[in-house]
């Protein structure tokens, strides 16, 4: 299969193909026919499996099919999407497909002045892509409108869900018209998002890729039982040893993270902390730094790290084996995205075996243990000094069910649209 199938505007097949992409991956062949007749999608498929063009290129394509008329230009579509790191790169990709589009594209986040945004805003964009906070915002303010909106999509809803930001997704679907398209994805569909599609969605047809609960496929994936003071000198064996292009290691804290930073600093290795404490401006030069090659090593937490799509990364070091399963399939697809494989090694101190078990669980499949020559498994002795901590990963069951208001009627999306062009 290739992309000329799906009867796309020649501007935006020109787009796919500058993009170097001759194959649709499983995601955006089982999507894009759906997306383009305009009916409501829900696709369960994880970061790295291409879902970002299975969305974006229906909303390029019904845009360019069905232009704005007059002068100005409202928002057509809106993609919500749970971090900055995340709709910065949806942007990006949408800017990328739609280069010979002419359509414009805004970019909304928080933790920046609002100035540029809103001047983006002022002059008109068909697209926006927004992280929950900062367009209600704007909302608020008045400095954008959502009453024109013919295409919305959820990005990594779970993860939404897990941010807690449920409500404010609920408040923004009842700003945007009930006629409309609406696209749901998510790595995972636990009841509270089953529960949110069902409310918002009209109809939806579901894509899943691949299993639910299974990491990526190519990722190789193996971890090591070490003692928690002997975690740092593996790490710098295994950049040694490993054939690494590109490296991500996850900490539990910002913290550990600067720390680990430090210390492959002193080591002489050229590595870059991203974490939440540091300004977007910073976490953009981080990961500009890294994409670049400027950095082979990037140490981050799991809040920094959502959505970044930085190709050639070889190598994932779980420093810190997260208590989240959910956690650990995100972090695991840094790696081995779209055609490429990678490795995900877990680094398994006394304390965490509890982790490991709940991702072996969680995912049905036991994870390769290995060992490697000058580092031993934890003692018995560490193991008593570490009872098991924190078992309860981040449960739905403390959060509060939301319950829906904002139903929507049809999906033949922009039905009544000709009533509001003006
Ligand atoms: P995503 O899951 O949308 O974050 O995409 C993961 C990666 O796959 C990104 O680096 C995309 O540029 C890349 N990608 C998406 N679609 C294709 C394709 N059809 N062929 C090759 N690479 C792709």
């Amino acid at each position: 299969m290739t992309f000329d199938s799906f009867g796309f505007e020649p501007s935006i097949l020109k787009g796919v193909k500058d993009a170097g992409y001759t194959t649709p991956t499983p995601v955006q062949a089982a999507t894009l026919p759906i997306g383009l007749k305009g009916i409501d999608v829900v696709g369960v498929a994880q970061t790295g499996t291409g879902k970002t063009a299975a969305f974006v290129l229906p909303i390029l394509d019904y845009l360019v099919k069905e232009p704005s008329r007059g002068k100005r230009r409202p928002i057509r579509a809106l993609v919500v999407a749970p971090t900055r790191e995340l709709a910065i790169q949806v942007t990006e990709a949408a800017a990328k497909y739609g280069k010979h589009t002419g359509l414009r594209v805004a970019t909304i986040y928080g933790g920046v002045g609002k100035g540029k945004q809103r001047t983006a805003l002022r002059n008109g964009v068909d697209i926006v892509v927004a992280t929950p906070g900062r367009l209600l915002d704007f909302l608020g303010e008045g400095a954008l409108d959502l009453g024109f909106v013919d295409i919305l999509v959820l990005d990594e809803a779970d993860r939404m869900f897990d941010m807690g930001f449920v409500k404010d997704v609920r408040r923004i679907v009842a700003a945007v018209p009930e006629q409309r398209q609406t696209m749901l994805f998510s790595a995972t569909m636990p009841p509270p998002i089953q529960d949110l599609a069902k409310s918002i969605l009209y109809k939806p047809e579901t894509v899943e890729v691949g299993e639910r609960r299974d990491p990526a496929a190519t990722v190789t994936q193996r971890a090591i039982r070490i003692a928690e003071a002997q975690k740092q000198d593996l790490l710098h064996h295994l950049i040694d040893t490993e054939d690494v292009d590109r490296m991500i290691v996850f900490s539990r804290t910002k913290y550990r993270a600067d720390r680990i930073r430090k210390k492959l600093d002193r080591a002489g290795f050229d590595a870059i902390a991203i974490h939440s404490n540091r300004s977007q401006g910073q976490r953009q030069r981080a990961l500009k730094g890294f994409e670049a090659g400027e950095y082979q090593i990037m140490v981050a937490t799991d809040i920094a790290a959502r959505g970044i799509d930085v190709p050639g990364v070889s190598h994932v070091i779980n420093f810190d084996t997260p208590n989240i399963p959910e956690d650990y399939i995100h972090r695991i697809g840094r790696t081995g995205r779209a055609e490429s494989t990678g490795d995900a090694i877990s680094f398994i101190s006394a304390a965490e075996n509890a982790n490991l078990k709940a991702i072996e669980k969680h995912t049905g499949r036991q994870i390769k243990q290995v060992t490697v020559d000058g580092f031993d498994a934890p003692t018995m002795a560490e193991a008593m000094a570490n009872p098991k901590k924190r078992s309860n990963p981040r449960g739905h069951k403390s959060r509060s069910k939301q319950s829906g208001g904002d139903g929507r009627k049809g999906n033949s999306r922009g039905g009544n649209r000709n009533s509001r062009r003006g």
